[in-house]
């Protein structure tokens, strides 16, 4: 995957990692927006401390990045409970989610990331497991078959999906809190530009981070990834090293993201709709082999923001391209539009 397409597209890369062990908000008070889901959890956290017991499981859903696996961390360190991380895709087999489900202490955290992606099969373990705090398992075959009831410690699970529609009903019900997130505006990425800034040294001014915070997609993982792109532009390009609009621009345009933080492959998508489908409607697996993606990935991330900004309908038949976005697309030429794709 090239440079332009890993600023948005990728879930989480190496260099994040690396990084997001000094962006991610460790506490609640340096976790920034999603004010209506931060004081409900606040509540949940503050009750269960008083009742000595661990919180109600939480289902958060919403795009990548925006936070889930933060507010998870975040509840651990509230409620001083150690916390387990794992995914949906990670958690193969019925055994494996045994294993982790036996170790967990008492008040402990679990953390499901993608959960919609769990086997069906590990899925019915979880089912008595979050109920009760029990699991069953059969061992052996045939004739020597027997039942093992095993009593968990009361823990709380944390689930991640970025669609919670995907999730089988049974599983859903089971989660006492659920929380959606949405995307960030614009006031609030510049104060989560501001603070990674500041964290990791970097010179930017106002107007240098309110840019970036207009084009991050209204998303604080891709805030993050823009100003690090812009860091490496002004260290090399600047003798000062110091990010200004003009630098910031610059760097935006290098990776090919333009004012409304399109890269390519919303600008290819816009464009195949208009030339391809006469702006729509049309089905979204069409939609997705023509683009040459995955259905996923074209829901879960290219699709929610070209929606959140109305460049995008959704609708029984498929999907169309909007007034909005029809005229974006004739303003720019022909010629533009191939040379930004
Ligand atoms: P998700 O689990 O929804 O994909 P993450 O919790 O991994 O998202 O967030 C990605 C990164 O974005 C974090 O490591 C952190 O640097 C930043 N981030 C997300 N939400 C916030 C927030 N509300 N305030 C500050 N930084 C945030």
């Amino acid at each position: 995957m090239d440079e332009r397409r890993k600023v948005i597209f990728d879930q989480e890369t190496e260099e994040d990692s690396v990084y997001n062990l000094s962006l991610r908000p460790a506490a609640v008070d340096e976790f920034i927006g999603q004010k209506n889901v931060v004081d409900n959890l606040l509540v949940a956290i503050t009750a269960a401390r008083q009742r000595r017991e661990p919180v109600e499981h939480i289902l958060f859903s919403g795009p990548p990045g925006l936070g889930k696996t933060s507010l998870a961390n975040i509840v651990a360190h509230e409620m001083g409970a150690h916390i387990t991380i794992t995914s949906g895709p990670a958690i193969d087999r019925a055994g494996d989610l045994i294993g982790i489900l036996t170790n967990l202490g008492e008040g402990d955290i679990l953390f499901i990331d993608e959960i919609h992606r769990l086997s069906k099969v590990v899925e019915e373990f979880l089912y008595p497991a979050m109920e009760n705090f029990k699991i069953d398992f059969v061992v052996d075959k045939g004739p020597y078959a027997k039942t093992i009831n095993f009593n968990l410690k009361p823990f709380t699970l944390i689930g991640a999906t970025t669609r919670s529609g995907l999730l089988a009903a049974p599983l859903r019900n089971r989660f006492g809190i659920f929380f959606h997130l949405e995307f960030y505006g614009p006031e609030e990425l510049s104060e989560i530009i501001a603070r990674s800034a500041k964290k990791l040294n970097i010179l930017i001014d106002d107007e240098a981070t309110e840019m970036i915070a207009r084009r991050a997609r209204g998303t604080p993982r891709i805030a993050n990834r823009l100003l690090r792109r812009a860091r490496d532009f002004a260290q090399v390009k600047t003798p000062e090293g110091k990010i200004t609009a003009e630098v910031a621009a610059e760097s935006m345009r290098t990776i090919g993201i333009d004012d409304n933080g399109l890269d390519a492959i919303d600008r290819k998508l816009l464009h195949v709709l208009h030339s391809h489908y006469n702006g729509g409607p049309v089905g979204v697996e069409t939609l997705a082999a023509t683009l040459n993606e995955e259905v996923d990935t074209l829901v879960d991330v290219i699709e929610p923001y070209l929606l959140k900004i109305g460049f995008l309908k959704r609708t029984p038949r498929g999907r169309e391209l909007t007034d909005i976005s029809v005229k974006h697309i004739s303003g720019s030429s022909r010629h533009d539009l191939h040379q930004k794709l």
